[in-house]
């Protein structure tokens, strides 16, 4: 498996990688080892794995797809392995499918449930956007499997036996790697993070106006909620960005999801239906939302808001 990073510090993805990476080797006769790219010395974070390949090269210093491509394709040629892991997220999109023509491999993509049967890895794999499941096995003597985010638990950081690192000499192809990093810009600081929220309050394009999104911010904060939001409200530009939930946002598992004003289309679905608790406002009885939710209403929003907050403030 890849291990993705940034700051001195391995992703969550890459956290729930490790335990079924070790899982799946043991069925498969082998060990788990973990591709380190970069200068950082994460090999502390990754308890659990059997070996850490650490490769370093300046063209590794940041995230850049090409040099990632290289220097992964010299890996699986030396090394081999029966099955290769990545995260569903933009790193491993990214990579997948490029690795799988550079390394004639198949992929199995958007994995939710991995497991080894008869000695094959099988896969069951969101498809059409969520709305289904298919089961795929990876025959033959490789594959690569791109793995959903939230889909395994988290090994927590600095647990299981630390790996042994084995420093792997960079290939002369990443000497010949046209694109450099220049630098990173990270995101606005001090947003509200969705994914460590408890209660999330999330409003959809049924509100209709940036103005009116104030009343659903005052009902979050009448809850202690942080307020989320489906595509359509951040393409406006009424939330930022780092408020939307679904495929394209983050994905959210809060004790309590209240949505105001959204449909639930399989994008928006694939970010929120593991919440614990799913409860939704929509004026169309027949909107998908309700497919997920454990209680619904068909009340306007403009009527049930505000008399939840005046209540909830009362
Ligand atoms: C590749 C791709 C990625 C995507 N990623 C995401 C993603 O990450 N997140 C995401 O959310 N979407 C995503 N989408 C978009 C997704 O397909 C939907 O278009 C979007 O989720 C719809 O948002 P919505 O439910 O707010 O709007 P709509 O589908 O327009 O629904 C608005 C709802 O509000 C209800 N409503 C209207 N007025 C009221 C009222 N007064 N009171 C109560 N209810 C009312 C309506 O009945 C309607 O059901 C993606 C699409 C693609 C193709």
């Amino acid at each position: 498996m890849l291990a993705e990073h940034s700051g001195g510090t391995v992703s969550d993805s890459t956290r729930e990688l490790l335990g079924k990476a070790a899982e799946l080797a043991g069925g498969l006769g082998g060990t788990a080892q973990v591709a380190v790219l970069g200068p950082a010395d994460l090999a502390g974070q990754l308890g659990g794995a059997a070996t850490v390949l650490w490769m370093d090269h300046p063209a590794l210093a940041g995230y850049v797809p090409q040099a990632y491509e290289v220097a992964l394709a010299h890996l699986l040629a030396e090394r081999s392995p029966r099955l290769l892991l990545l995260s569903n997220a933009t790193v491993g999109l990214d990579l997948g499918a490029a690795l799988a023509v550079l390394w004639d491999a198949p992929m199995a993509a958007y994995a939710t449930r991995l497991a080894v049967e008869d000695g094959v890895p099988v896969a069951t794999c969101q498809v059409l956007g969520g709305k289904a499941l298919a089961e795929v096995e990876l025959p033959g003597d490789r594959g690569i499997a791109t793995v959903v985010a939230g889909s395994f638990p988290a090994s927590p950081p600095g647990t299981g036996t630390a790996p042994e690192v084995v420093a792997v000499p960079p290939p002369p192809g990443l000497d010949g790697v046209a694109t450099r990093l220049r630098r990173v810009i990270e995101p606005e600081a001090g947003d509200v993070d969705i994914t460590a929220a408890d209660v999330l309050v999330s409003v959809g394009r049924g509100i209709g106006s940036k103005d009116d999104i104030e009343i659903v911010a005052e009902l979050a904060d009448a809850l202690g909620a942080a307020l989320s939001a489906s595509r359509p409200v951040t393409d406006n530009g009424w939330l930022p960005k780092t408020r939307q939930v679904g495929k394209s946002g983050l994905k959210v598992k809060p004790r309590a999801y209240l949505a105001f004003g959204i449909s639930g289309a399989p994008e928006h679905l694939e970010g929120m239906r593991d919440a614990e608790l799913i409860i939704a406002c929509n004026t169309d009885a027949s909107a998908p939302i309700f497919d997920v939710a454990h209680y619904g209403t068909t009340a306007d929003l403009f009527d049930l808001v505000p008399a939840l907050t005046e209540r909830l403030n009362g």
